[in-house]
């Protein structure tokens, strides 16, 4: 292939007990999918079905970084959430399917300028540059497995726990969002969805170190310069 310059790195993110990295494709995510967190967004989310937002796949922070505090905000907000990683691609996936097109999972952080939402909420404008901005989209390693018990999603600031959830207490589970994606776009390898954020959700400072924890993954953390 000949291009006009050299073409783009492929995002990738590294996986767990293997040197063999995840080509990252897309990034969706799910908003308000814990009843509590649609609660304190100013939503009756058990009403609604799933709905989702984007992000650039190059977003991505692997666990550990430390980033810029970023532009055109003064209200950079954490969201830890659970991430699945979409190995097998499909259309209209039956929910009773849907668990065999998952290649793994990690802990995710989901960035957001919330001074910027609150802006596009109030104008009737899309959430780009809320959520899809440069290195929004912290996750860990990738676990290659097709299922995961349910466990607590936990998120610290500065070891401050400020997020505490069971994986349980999603309104449409993993099962279900990739049921409900895949009737409004094709899955395919290498797609990561972001799952949703619980209550508790608040401002990251310059200097503070913001973690990630879910049972039986590895941690995603980072901290912002
Ligand atoms: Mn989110």
């Amino acid at each position: 292939m000949d291009y006009v310059f050299p073409a783009p790195p492929l995002p990738s993110l590294p996986v767990f007990a293997s040197a063999a990295r995840f080509p990252v494709r897309r990034i969706f995510c799910v908003g308000r999918n814990y009843a509590d967190h649609g609660l304190e967004m100013g939503g009756d989310p058990e009403k609604e079905p799933p709905f989702f937002f984007t992000k650039p796949a190059d977003a991505i922070v692997p666990s550990g970084q430390t980033i810029p505090y970023p532009p055109a905000t003064q209200d950079l907000h954490y969201e830890g959430e659970l991430v699945v990683a979409i190995g097998l691609g499909g259309a209209n996936i039956a929910p009773d399917q849907a668990l065999a097109h998952v290649w793994g999972y990690a802990a995710g952080n989901d960035l957001t300028r919330r001074d910027v939402q609150a802006q596009a909420k109030a104008d009737r404008r899309p959430w780009d540059m809320a959520k899809g901005f440069d290195l929004s989209a912290v996750v860990g390693l990738i676990h290659p497995q097709s299922t995961l018990a349910d466990g607590t999603l936990s998120l610290t600031v500065d070891g401050i726990t400020r997020q505490s959830t069971l994986l349980s207490k999603m309104i449409w589970d993993v099962a279900g969002i990739i049921a409900h994606l895949s009737r409004l776009v094709t899955l395919a390898p290498g797609d990561l969805i972001f799952t949703g954020t619980p209550a508790g959700v608040g401002a990251l400072q310059r200097g503070q170190t913001c973690t990630v924890t879910i049972d039986g993954l590895s941690p995603a953390s980072v901290t912002i310069a």
